[in-house]
């Protein structure tokens, strides 16, 4: 096996074989996608499938409604994932059996008071100059789409090629359709270091047992650059970004279609009758801690846009630690690490990425070609 650095791609000649650190939706949806091309991959999580921020996540597919000033080069691959969600749903669901709460009813922004509506017209004019798809609706109308809005919203904009998906429902499968692809699991297993190796990379478990492959991939989220065996300016810069999120159950009458977003918090509503209420962006280290103040925020930000969830039953409620870069966008690619690859610093967007990002993983790893669409989001540019 020959191992050349090629401008910012590591040309790995016929890999067979892959190592994944972290079954969070980016490990598994990568894995899902290397096992599917023929490739013997194994994942290693050192708790359970599935139960990182991706289990936390909402499940908001929103490309268009979170188009901000600066986030043009986001929004490409945003509106580009969004755009393959259709058919990596459809066709998870046919190598899972597994139904996974698709939704495309769109998303409404809402702006309660007159400083919100003008910041809202700004952030309206912008995104339609970027040619996004979004059409501005007053108060009355979009209480005519969503009768569950507050009497006191005064406009709203309606994002109606954003979609929703049901982000536990796609771990879930993605863990099957994995495994039915051939790929291993390995739960309960701290991956704590990497030894990087042009021809044989290897990752060394806390055991001491190690397990060698052509390629290491780094899909451990939030906790990217824990792993030991890189060296410092080497590893990805991935810090926490803890968000809490509450669950509660939709009860007769009260039927939310839309997801709503306001200015301090967003409403998300899942098939199974689940409504997400989310949610906090605190910079608190690895503190995963659920206080009083980040769930009264969130309550009286979802509570003001949608007054009707106060009756409804409050079932868990979760924290997840975001996996945000130093600028907070992906990195995504082979690093200047022999053998290793990188897939972290998803943020805000792991679950809309992921559709994206599993393919472009799969691509690059087996075919040694350069994605377009990670071309912003290399390790590289931090160096
Ligand atoms: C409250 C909240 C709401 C969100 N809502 C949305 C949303 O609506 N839409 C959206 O697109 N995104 C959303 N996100 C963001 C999204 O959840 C993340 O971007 C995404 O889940 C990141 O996926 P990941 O696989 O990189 O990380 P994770 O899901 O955290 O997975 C990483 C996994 O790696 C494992 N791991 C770490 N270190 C090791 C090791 N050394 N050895 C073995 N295993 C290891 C961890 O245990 C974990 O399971 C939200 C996030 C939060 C917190």
């Amino acid at each position: 096996m020959i191992n050349t650095a090629v401008s910012t791609l590591q040309v790995i000649m016929s890999v067979n074989s892959v190592n994944i650190i972290g079954g969070g939706i980016i490990g598994l949806a990568a894995g899902w996608q290397l096992a599917r091309r023929g490739i013997s991959v194994r994942i290693f999580e050192r708790g359970s499938m599935g139960r990182g921020a991706s289990f936390a996540a909402a499940g908001m597919l929103t490309a268009d409604a979170e188009l901000g000033f600066e986030e043009k080069k986001l929004y490409r691959v945003s509106r580009e994932s969004l755009g393959r969600w259709p058919a990596f749903a459809h066709l998870l669901e046919e190598d899972s059996g597994v139904s996974v709460g698709y939704q495309d009813q769109g998303t409404l922004v809402v702006a309660n008071d007159r400083d919100h509506e003008e910041a809202l017209r700004r952030m309206f004019d912008f995104q339609l100059g970027e040619g996004v798809d979004v059409s501005w609706l007053s108060g009355e109308e979009a209480r005519d789409l969503e009768p569950f809005l507050a009497p006191g919203i005064t406009g709203a904009v309606l994002a109606s090629d954003d979609h929703a998906v049901d982000n536990r429902a796609v771990l879930e499968a993605l863990v099957t359709a994995f495994q039915r692809a051939g790929g291993e699991l390995f739960e309960n297993s701290l991956v704590t270091d990497v030894g990087p190796d042009e021809h044989r990379p290897r990752i060394v478990m806390d055991d001491g047992s190690d397990f060698d492959a052509d390629v290491v991939v780094i899909a451990a989220g939030a906790w990217s650059n824990q792993i030991k065996g890189l060296e410092n300016g080497k590893k990805p810069p991935v810090r926490p970004v803890k968000g809490q999120i509450i669950e509660l159950q939709k009860v007769n009458p009260f039927d939310l279609k839309y997801v709503v977003r306001g200015p301090n918090a967003y409403l998300v509503p899942h098939l199974d009758g689940r409504i997400m209420v989310g949610a906090t962006s605190e910079e608190m280290g690895y503190d995963t801690r659920v206080t009083a103040g980040g769930i009264y925020k969130i309550l009286e930000g979802g509570w003001e846009i949608v007054p009707g969830i106060y009756d409804l039953s409050l079932t868990e409620i979760f924290v997840g630690l975001r996996p945000g870069s130093r600028d907070n966008h992906p990195i995504m690619g082979f690093s200047d690490v022999p053998g290793v690859y990188f897939a972290t610093g998803h943020f805000r967007h792991g679950i809309l990425h992921s559709a994206l990002s599993a393919e472009e993983i799969a691509l690059e790893i087996c075919e040694s070609v350069e994605s377009e669409w990670f071309s912003d989001f290399r390790p590289q540019r931090f160096a």
